[in-house]
């Protein structure tokens, strides 16, 4: 059912949530502005019970048509209008409303006026004029909008050329963060949850999947039906359409890709699944969502991985790394606790899900995997929070656990680490208070218990925690000095305290030790013979590569050297590994080794690989070789990839090697606004690793 029922705006603007909310004149630090949604004015005054999608995909004009209807009940007297956000790549051809008749009377329907009027550059707002006469509080009511959407930021087409087996289109759908205002008129705010449901009309040979949890397939009408039965905001609302074929994984699992790389990521993730479930379920309580699918896309899939309910979207770039997938499928997973569940009421809160979510996925490798695994793994992401620190300075906002949006920016051009790392970083020092992670696991359970199909804000899981440990509370840990939660939330800088990583050094010692002898004047080649990389795990390797990526540009003596001693070997790896050796090669004009940038970009493109790699070559000396690759590949691109690299490669100053922030392609990867994200290096935050 409908969630408007929790949370509410106060006179400030502030989201509260009701009733454990009054206004505190923006003091609390719950205090969050919905500056990033239209609808914000008035979706406090409705309660939205449910919404159905009726569409019908054309590949051949890349479009969808059809219409949605909106159950709405009035919670307040005297509402005139109904505001949603929208975009203008969504055409609306008319909206209608229908009113149940009172004591037997007829049902009533009405045509509806509407005007569309600008908002931001990422939405425009819908404002429906209500019948005061017919619409009362308490009373429910339907309006169906009929429209039709083209090539919105949510509506990703992909030509045969651009999916693995080129030979059939396919459409998907990326809502994060408030791009499904381009899907559907829409509350695009992770404030409001509802139920939903879909049909969706398909040419033959279509397979149609949906962020939801139950469906199924008509073949003679050729419709496929959809109804999620849990309450979802709209950005987790997740649509695919192309030749998809499946194979069961588990009970509750399978995998769906393309017929082409099926048994591939079937045999790449085996059992693994369901082993990942329950060690989840164990810690965290029950997965409520059902069913736990997987959609491998084609590299235009613009992040790594979304965690779309039921159905998790990833990347198929990233199957040839091991290690990579799994962090990438647990984190996922956790999201359906964290996140999915349980949700940020605003994006200034995101840390709520990828905190929370980054947090839940290291307790589940640690419980799968091992502690050393884990605090490898938490090694090379607090390496990346920190290099991005360093280039971004300790009092830049966006650092802040708590962003601060001003009006018209995209909620999604300020994703960066520090919503993943700094929140990992806070909730481990939640559970370092209160002194057991066993306990703190069973607080976990308890919060999802207590919140869960609902949204929430930091305050929420503060009071909450304190309320569940009273001897911290009285101990008034939250005041504790230099670790005031007040100062983790808002201040600048660095997490104040990280966890101890000391476990992991069984596999970061001999990294430091490599790190070390390539550090020193006197190289000393025997010592380093004897570390053989090729036993090392992918996050060893990329820790390595990392911190020489840190260190570039490098003497071109030990350029050579490096390249004699690692580059044969490390080109037999995967993209992870590869991709940093190739930055390392670039950042530093390293000519003998340019074959092989110019073969990962013709194998290569996804926006993960390829941004990073031409934004360090037009950092350099070596624009000219970077247009002629991209002239050679460019028909393989995604057009919106195409126009981000057009971008780097002729319209701007070039983010140069030295002030570009490091790119970790795993675990996500950003994209603000497909097409179009920001183009200078005020903030070069767009593919560091937002994911998902
Ligand atoms: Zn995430």
């Amino acid at each position: 059912m409908a969630e408007l029922q929790r949370t509410t705006l106060c006179c400030c603007r502030k989201v509260l949530t009701v009733p454990s909310k009054s206004c505190e004149g923006g003091r609390g630090i719950g205090h969050c502005r919905l500056v990033d949604v239209a609808s914000a004015s008035n979706f406090h005054s409705f309660k939205l019970r449910h919404f159905h999608l009726d569409l019908h995909i054309n590949f051949a004009v890349k479009r969808m048509t059809g219409w949605q209807v909106l159950e709405l009940v009035p919670i307040q007297p005297g509402v005139q209008a109904l505001i949603l956000d929208t975009h203008p790549s969504l055409l609306i051809h008319s909206i209608d409303c229908k009113v149940p008749g009172s004591s037997g009377a007829p049902d009533i329907f009405l045509s509806l006026t509407y005007h569309v009027d600008p908002f931001t550059d990422y939405g425009s707002s819908l404002n429906i004029s209500l019948p005061a006469t017919v619409i009362r509080p308490h009373r429910a009511f339907q309006i169906t909008i009929r429209y039709t959407t083209t090539d919105g930021p949510a509506i990703w087409w992909l030509d045969a050329e651009l999916t693995c087996g080129q030979t059939r289109p396919l459409v998907f759908t990326q809502g994060h963060s408030v791009c499904n205002r381009s899907f559907f008129p829409c509350f695009d705010t992770p404030a409001v949850k509802s139920t939903y449901s879909a049909t969706v009309r398909v040419p033959e040979g279509v397979t149609v999947l949906m962020s939801a949890s139950r469906s199924a397939y008509s073949k003679q009408d050729r419709v496929f039906q959809f109804s999620m039965e849990f309450p979802v905001p709209a950005y987790l609302v997740a649509l695919v359409a192309g030749d998809l074929q499946h194979a069961d994984i588990g009970p509750r699992s399978r995998v769906w890709a393309e017929p082409c790389i099926l048994t591939y990521a079937v045999s790449k993730l085996g059992g693994s699944v369901e082993r990942w479930l329950a060690v989840a379920e164990n810690l965290f309580g029950p997965y409520v969502w059902g069913r736990y699918d997987i959609v491998f896309l084609p590299p235009s899939f613009p992040i790594v991985a979304m965690e779309n309910p039921c159905l998790t979207f990833i990347i198929s770039s990233i199957l040839e790394s091991r290690e990579f997938l799994l962090i990438d499928v647990i984190h996922e997973i956790a999201h359906g606790w964290f996140g999915n569940a349980v949700t940020n009421a605003t994006w200034e809160e995101m840390w709520l899900s990828e905190g929370l979510a980054t947090y839940a996925q290291r307790r589940i490798t640690t419980e799968a995997y091992g502690e050393a695994f884990t605090c490898l793994e938490t090694v090379f992401r607090l390496d990346a929070l920190h290099r991005q620190m360093r280039l971004l300075g300790d009092n830049n906002p966006v650092s802040k656990l708590q962003a601060k949006f001003e009006p018209g920016v995209n909620p999604s051009s300020l994703m960066n680490l520090f919503t993943y790392e700094k929140g990992f970083c806070f909730v481990s020092y939640l559970s370092q208070l209160c002194g057991d992670i066993k306990r703190f696991d069973s607080f976990l359970r308890a919060y999802i218990e207590q919140f869960k199909f609902s949204s929430v804000v930091a305050q929420d899981l503060l009071d909450f925690f304190l309320g569940f440990f009273p001897e911290l509370r009285a101990g008034c840990v939250e005041q504790r000095e230099g670790l005031e939660f007040e100062r983790w939330l808002n201040d600048c800088g660095p997490p104040l305290c990280e966890p101890d990583l000391s476990a992991g050094g069984i596999l970061t010692d001999p990294v430091q030790r490599l790190c070390e002898l390539w550090g020193t004047d006197a190289r000393d080649s025997q010592a380093i013979a004897t570390f053989d990389l090729s036993t090392w795990s992918t996050f060893q390797t990329v820790l390595f590569l990392d911190r020489l990526l840190d260190r570039s540009p490098l003497p071109q003596e030990m350029m050579s050297h490096l390249s004699s001693c690692y580059s044969a070997l490390l080109d037999g790896m995967n993209a992870e590994v590869r991709i940093r050796w190739l930055q390392i090669v670039v950042r530093n004009s390293f000519y003998p080794d340019l074959p092989r940038v110019r073969s990962f970009l013709y194998k290569h493109t996804s926006r993960m690989y390829t941004v990073p790699l031409y934004e360090d070559l037009c950092g350099g000396v070596l624009k000219c070789f970077a247009v002629e690759v991209f002239y050679e590949t460019q028909a393989r691109l995604h057009p919106n990839l195409r126009r981000t690299l057009q971008q780097i490669l002729f319209q701007t100053n070039a983010v140069t090697a030295n002030t570009a922030p490091p790119i970790i392609t795993s675990s996500s990867a950003s994209s603000p606004t497909p097409g179009d994200p920001p183009t200078n290096g005020t903030i070069a935050l767009r593919d560091v690793n937002v994911s998902a």
